[in-house]
């Protein structure tokens, strides 16, 4: 797949403290004026945890596990209820307590509400992004506006914020640890970014429009979420399978077989089937039809339509940030970013932005020289770029993907995976069988310390597409590694959409997708290395633009001669990939680097961009356009998504005028990397030990710059990330 910045995984949060964080792809809708300071009044009938299991404290071994085998949609809403009226109880008797405000009865007291819709949301957020259906979509609709609410609640309890800014100002706060000091700190600026400190009246409207926010997210996920669902491209004869190799052919039958279209073979309106469709059809039409549809979801102009909704969500996010005190959105959104301002995210990306356009115009110079030397007679389009790109890279660096495909085995990976989990941070991973699963695809392993069997946490693995279950990869904490009350072990999942193949025969995937994998992993390893106090600084609870730092650095682990040797076995001799293709693997690194930056970046540009514009009415099409041309975006190619299917940014606040992170955390990724480079290699124990103790342990507890800081021994620099791309301005690749 793409390259390492353009990953489509995000993690999925729940509701940790009181902002309904982001859900990547699952948020929710309506607009209801929820007024009702006391729902804990109103808990419904069956809110009581005898009658709703989703209430219920997760029992069973590994410190509990979420009871998946006792969801039933219908369970959510009222589950949602009684969860958010416990937790304003909660925070409610926080806020009235007649002591004086300390860090113990009030931040400490705050990391201990909320639990029960904690364990609710986790459960929620599986449904919204794995098991999906007409009837969740209900409950998605109805409860997103009234859990945006809740949260205004209480940033809005002006008790409770008091308190906060009482132990945030007090001279105690020098005894605290650093972790505490830091809790302190968050808790208090999350509060003030939240509007705590507004006139009643601003909080108001701030409340209503978060409703409605939330509300337009759930319509622009579900409207994407449809017109992938329901679109698709029928091929009825061996003439429109042209090109395909056998393992996309398979797969789109088992697709026909799903849609039920007898006697044809199915392209779904997925990433993970267009991409390689475009990269193998040598039905020119039938490209041009499957890139069109793709690249128009979102953008049709029917009951899917997103572009009104855009606009909407602009506006109300334009206004929301004039009422909270800042320029624009993006300013909001970046204040506790690394990055800090949009000017230094449009710096970096500019810096990066011309040498990839220029390396697109030589890509695509390669590609029209070879259509031409075939008498093709084309000009090198949109539709052609993989196809092109594929022809390129056999001539250039004699690398055909389908050769290197039979040493990559779904499952021999994933022990490689381990291996290297192993190698570096001392985790054993065994199978379990004994904890409930959403779905029968779904498979989990216990991970313990090699050296002390102690038990570190679960890993739960769903790697295959299906009906309800979004695109793309991502990571997913289930529970949260903490100390606040007693040990508390984490739980993650990875999450992929790989088309299940023939029964019995081992999943071969490609290049790219093993590297995702590994990506994922690594945001599993970041939760399951926590070692902290205090759940709302733990894992992968860190600024957006450095979570991906961890995982884009596991990414390096796959080439590996290592793993190479052990683990990309061919499937049916049991070989290991041989040296000199893995030697043309690697002269090929920085292949097509052009088309993959030009791709993210253009979506990362125009995202940044949409969230700078403040107030005035936007038409996302003309905008779109007119700031492509303005970048020089070349015309062979389109944004990796465009802004009506652009989820990162519009199924949530998530990724907002934050899908430049991708790009940041690179620099940190490729810099980092160069830390066991200059050490004794990938494997250097005391290099891991250190990325242990400054990285994937800490969380949030300390500043990330610091953090990066104390582990390679100075800031990171950008010229790693323009070598790794081959922008390095050397002219070699
Ligand atoms: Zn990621």
């Amino acid at each position: 797949m793409w390259d390492s910045i353009t990953r489509s995984c995000t993690l999925l949060f729940t509701i940790a403290m009181v902002i309904w964080a982001f859900a990547d792809n699952m948020n929710t809708a309506s607009a209801r004026d929820e007024k009702d300071n006391n729902p804990a009044l109103t808990a419904p009938d069956n809110a009581k945890e005898d009658q709703n299991p989703l209430l219920a404290k997760w029992t069973g071994k590994y410190g509990g596990v979420p009871p998946f085998d006792r969801v039933q949609v219908s369970l959510f809403k009222p589950a949602l209820e009684a969860g958010m009226a416990e937790q304003l109880a909660e925070v409610d008797k926080i806020a009235r307590d007649p002591a004086a405000p300390t860090f113990e009865n009030t931040i400490v007291a705050m990391e201990r509400a909320g639990r029960t819709l904690d364990r609710v949301t986790t459960l929620y957020g599986v449904w919204a992004a794995t098991m999906n259906g007409p009837e969740f979509q209900v409950v998605q609709r109805e409860m997103a506006p009234r859990l945006a609410a809740f949260g205004d609640q209480i940033t809005q309890n002006e008790a409770l914020f008091k308190r906060i800014e009482a132990v945030y100002n007090s001279p105690d706060k020098a005894k605290l640890t650093a972790e505490q000091q830091r809790l302190v700190w968050l808790y208090y600026t999350n509060f003030v970014r939240a509007g705590a400190r507004l006139a009643p009246e601003a909080k108001a409207r701030l409340s209503q429009i978060n409703q409605q926010l939330a509300g337009l997210y759930t319509r622009f996920s579900q409207n994407v979420l449809a017109e992938e669902t329901d679109q698709f491209i029928v091929l009825k004869s061996e003439a429109d399978l042209a090109g395909l190799p056998q393992s996309l052919r398979d797969a789109a039958a088992a697709a026909a077989v799903t849609k039920k279209v007898p006697d044809s073979w199915v392209i779904m309106n997925t990433r993970s089937a267009i991409d390689p469709f475009l990269t193998y059809s040598d039905r020119r039409d039938l490209r041009e039809k499957a890139w069109r549809m793709f690249i128009n979801r979102g953008d049709n102009g029917d009951a899917h339509d997103n572009n009104a909704i855009i606009t909407e969500i602009l506006q109300l996010r334009a206004e929301r940030a004039k009422l909270l005190g800042y320029p624009t959105h993006a300013h909001w959104r970046l204040e506790n970013a690394m990055a800090k301002t949009p000017e230094r995210a449009m710096e970096l990306m500019e810096a990066v932005w011309k040498p990839a356009v220029a390396r697109v115009h030589e890509e695509v110079a390669d590609m029209q020289a070879l259509a031409n030397k075939e008498g093709a007679n084309i000009k090198i389009e949109p539709w052609d770029y993989r196809y092109y790109m594929e022809k390129v890279r056999k001539a250039k660096y004699d690398l055909d993907q389908n050769e290197v495909k039979p040493y990559l085995q779904l499952e021999k990976l994933r022990e490689g995976i381990f291996w290297v989990a192993g190698e570096l941070f001392g985790f054993n991973f065994t199978p379990v069988t004994d904890v409930p699963v959403a779905h029968p695809d779904i498979r989990v392993w216990e991970v313990t310390d090699r050296a002390t069997k102690r038990h570190i946490g679960l890993w739960y693995f769903d790697p295959y597409a299906r009906a309800g279950k979004r695109s793309g990869a991502w990571m997913n904490a289930y529970r949260s590694q903490e100390k606040v009350n007693g040990e508390i072990t984490t739980i993650v999942s990875n999450n992929a959409n790989f088309i299940k193949g023939k029964p019995g025969e081992p999943l071969l995937i490609s290049w790219d997708d093993a590297t995702t994998m590994f990506h994922e992993f690594g945001h599993a390893l970041h939760g399951l290395n926590s070692n902290v106090t205090y759940p709302s600084l733990s894992g992968t609870a860190v600024a957006r633009d450095y979570v991906e730092f961890p995982s884009q650095l596991m990414e390096h682990w796959l080439a590996t001669p290592q793993v190479l040797q052990r683990f990309a076995l061919h499937y049916q001799t049991g070989k290991p990939i041989p040296q000199e293709l893995v030697d043309r693997i690697k002269r090929s690194a920085t292949f097509n680097q052009g088309f993959a930056t030009v791709e993210y970046l253009s979506a990362a540009l125009v995202d940044m961009k949409l969230h700078l514009a403040g107030d005035k009415k936007i038409d996302p099409d003309a905008f779109e356009r007119e700031t492509l041309s303005q970048l020089g975006m070349p015309h062979e190619l389109v944004m990796r998504h465009r802004t009506p299917q652009f989820l990162h940014v519009f199924a949530s606040d998530g990724y907002s005028a934050g899908y430049y992170s991708y790009l940041w955390s690179d620099v940190l990724t490729a810099d980092a990397f160069g830390a066991f480079v200059e050490g004794g290699g990938p494997y250097d124990a005391k290099v891991a030990a250190r990325l242990r103790q400054y990285i994937f342990s800490v969380g949030n507890t300390i500043d990330p710059a610091e953090g990066y800081r104390e582990f390679r021994g100075r800031d990171a620099k950008i010229e790693a990330l323009m070598k790794k791309r081959g922008f390095a301005g050397d002219g070699s690749e």
